[in-house]
């Protein structure tokens, strides 16, 4: 069954702008991945290095295919520019580089009937206004960008008050909202790149976060990590693989705060901005433990969350995922992290194989299914399984929360 299903995915892959970009780990080619079946070797086995592991499943259970959404989507978390320029994890530059083009998106955008992409890293200054010329004014409805500090301003004595201006301007510009990458709590440091880390509630950003609540814009924040990637890369880390592939992911080193240390800062941000509407992607970034999201929910009537890249946490506790829909369903909000090209990381990489896993996860009460287009699961050594949302929660989570938040309509 599995099997089936990868080869399905491959072959819709293949028909999408993606068609250059299928990762190079499926091995076998377009349409034939290798399979254990055609495999020789020492029939008893024998050691077997890890990364050489694929068991192939032979559960046998039902499968949809669900290949459009039920309802119009807006994807609240993609990346379709980046910053040309980054130093030690710090953008300095306004200059973008594009993973993708409208041309490229529009055709996987019908057929998975995605209305919207929202471009969280559009940069500020010049580099903004290129992405929201390029993006947002030529296909109105289809994409709307998000602006981000300009840390190049950082070292400057009055960098509160030109931020605050900054984020007034990229308004103007046309920015629907401010994204904060992991950089603040993890990356940005007093000299800028150099010096002790910088905290997430550093009161220099107050008028930053103030700006963004009086112009009743949201702010999409990613702080902190998985908590595997704050835990030392050994034999008892349950994304080892991931982080043994890239090492510089990892955070477990005394230099760094903890992941519980990054996530209390962040609160005492939105404690101290009620007004402000804060967006804490990737499930709040804690989707290890819904529990503890729950209560800083219930804590923060300004927080909302989105589900991008945590399809692997949350479809492996289904049943809590589900109650945690029901209790929260006007303020969780789809996202993917959807990175066109991005075959590095097959949970982002954008295509109709990556938005038919979302649709099956939120839609249907399939079981152990893989959480994203690779043979082997990327974020974990496990599958998951679908919550069969009501029609009710499953359009407010597929466009009606991130419409009521960006100020748009679907
Ligand atoms: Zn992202």
């Amino acid at each position: 069954m599995g099997r089936i299903s990868r080869r399905a995915m491959l072959a819709t892959t293949g028909l999408g702008v993606l068609s250059a970009g299928v990762p190079a780990a499926w091995g076998g080619g377009v349409g034939e991945p290798r399979t254990g079946e055609q495999e020789s070797g020492d029939p008893r086995g024998g050691a077997l290095p890890l990364e050489e592991y694929q068991p192939e499943s032979m559960l046998q259970v039902k499968e949809a295919h669900v290949s459009r959404a039920r309802y119009p989507v807006i994807d609240f978390h993609t990346h379709i520019t980046f910053s040309a320029h980054a130093v030690n994890g710090v953008a300095l530059g306004a200059e973008r580089v594009y993973s993708g083009t409208p041309q490229g998106l529009l055709p996987v955008m019908a057929r998975t009937n995605l209305r919207a992409m929202v471009n969280l890293t559009g940069g500020f200054g010049e580099g903004l206004r290129d992405s929201v010329h390029r993006l947002d004014r030529s296909y109105p409805g289809r994409f709307y960008s998000l602006t981000e500090p300009s840390y190049n301003l950082f070292g400057q004595s009055n960098y509160p008050q030109l931020q605050a201006d900054a984020i007034v301007e990229a308004h103007r510009d046309g920015a629907r909202g401010l994204k904060i990458l992991k950089t603040l709590g993890l990356y940005l440091r007093e000299q800028t790149t150099t010096g002790p880390l910088v905290k997430v509630d550093d009161p220099r950003f107050d008028l930053m976060w103030e700006a963004c609540g009086s112009l009743n814009i949201p702010v999409a924040m990613h702080v902190s990590d998985p908590v595997a990637f704050f835990r030392p890369i050994n034999r008892f880390n349950e994304r080892y693989e991931e982080l043994h592939r890239h090492p510089d992911w990892s955070f477990a080193s005394p230099e760094y705060p903890s992941n519980a240390e990054i996530l209390a800062a962040r609160n005492r941000v939105f404690a101290r901005h009620p007004k402000t509407q804060f967006v804490a992607l990737h499930v709040g970034n804690f989707a290890e433990n819904l529990e503890n999201v729950s209560a800083n929910l219930d804590r923060f009537p300004n927080m909302h969350v989105d589900i991008a890249a945590r399809l692997n946490e949350l479809g492996r506790q289904p049943r809590a995922a589900r109650r945690f829909f029901d209790r929260y369903q006007d303020r969780i909000l789809f996202g993917t992290d959807a990175t066109p090209h991005g075959v590095e990381y097959p949970q982002q990489l954008f295509g109709d194989a990556l938005y038919q896993i979302y649709f099956r996860f939120l839609e249907t009460d399939d079981e152990y299914f893989d959480y994203a287009p690779a043979p082997i699961p990327p974020q974990g050594r496990w599958r998951i399984s679908g919550i069969d949302l009501p029609d009710s929660i499953l359009h407010k989570v597929y466009n009606q929360n991130a419409a009521r938040l960006l100020n748009v309509t679907v």
